[in-house]
């Protein structure tokens, strides 16, 4: 009983004075990691909600706002967020900003480019590294330790409950990795296009054979030339898939896709539509997963 009591005392004791620290996500893939790591001390706030894409979005006031009282900001990096570039440069505040594609032991591809790889929207300028890192569990796991690593330094309290819940996040993040790799070995070798290229880790780390993309911005529709130069292309592919991101109308879709024998589904690397939170990386995964088998097997 006694030892009870001294249990219940220290607990109280334990519990921390300081208050979560103001974490601000640039986008919901790494929100979910970062809430995940948080769990117990606090909730981070999210930049970028719904399905604009984040390669074209523009700052509104509400999100300067966000901006300037955070103590620290998560962001992928300029190849994925460019809208975050300049606000952040100029950031008059003294919080801490960490471009998670840079955090040690990500492991970085070269954005695609040429033949088959169409200039991308986020091929833009000198930053050739393809900015779509979470796509790969083991870039995931890497990034909850480097967001453990920061959030210990400017919250030292919650130091060990930090590094405790981004290890938990590594398990499940492994356990994740091997359920995908399982359902996803039938599709080796299976050819299928796409509208954003998007996915070059998730293909690269489950060895995915993407025969392609074929680019259109999201946030301009492309013009009379560029669709009938696509929809020969998408045409010559024969029966396919081809698959597009939510930022794309489906109009411009069935556009693109008409008089082909083309399958259209739809592949999201963000979780447009899906409730942000810790669950949040494993529910996208598992759909893009979802998606690929749905649309490619027959
Ligand atoms: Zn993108």
């Amino acid at each position: 009983m006694r030892l009870l009591w001294l249990l219940v005392i220290s607990a109280l004791f334990a519990a921390p004075a300081a208050a979560a620290p103001n974490v601000l996500v640039s986008i919901k893939p790494l929100h979910s990691i970062v809430a995940a790591v948080m769990e117990g001390v606090g909730e981070p706030a999210l930049l970028l909600n719904g399905a604009a894409s984040p390669h074209s979005y523009a700052l509104k006031p509400s999100d300067a706002r966000k901006i300037a009282q955070a103590d620290v900001i998560f962001w992928t990096g300029p190849s994925v967020e460019t809208f975050l570039e300049t606000p952040l440069a100029n950031l008059a505040s003294r919080a801490r900003v960490v471009a998670l594609a840079n955090a040690p032991g990500v492991m970085r591809l070269q954005a695609r480019a040429g033949g088959v790889w169409e200039g991308d929207e986020d091929a833009n300028g000198a930053e050739a590294i393809d900015g779509h890192v979470w796509l790969d569990p083991r870039n995931a796991i890497a990034m909850a330790r480097d967001v453990a690593r920061t959030l210990a330094a400017v919250d030292a309290a919650h130091a060990p409950l930090y590094s405790a819940n981004a290890e938990r996040f590594a398990i499940g993040s492994m356990r994740l990795d091997a359920q995908l790799a399982g359902e996803l070995a039938v599709l080796h070798g299976r050819p299928y296009l796409v509208f954003h290229d998007a996915f070059h880790y998730f293909e690269n780390r489950y060895g995915l054979s993407p025969a392609g993309a074929v680019t259109v911005a999201s946030d301009r529709p492309p013009g009379v030339r560029r669709i009938e130069t696509l929809r020969a292309r998408i045409k010559a592919a024969g029966p396919i898939c081809l698959f597009s991101t939510p930022q794309f109308s489906p109009r411009l879709v069935s556009a693109l896709t008409q008089g082909s024998a083309a399958k259209t589904a739809e592949l999201d690397d963000l979780g447009a539509d899906l409730v942000p939170g810790p669950k949040l990386y494993e529910a996208l995964l598992t759909r893009v997963a979802g998606a690929l088998r749905a649309c490619m097997l027959p």
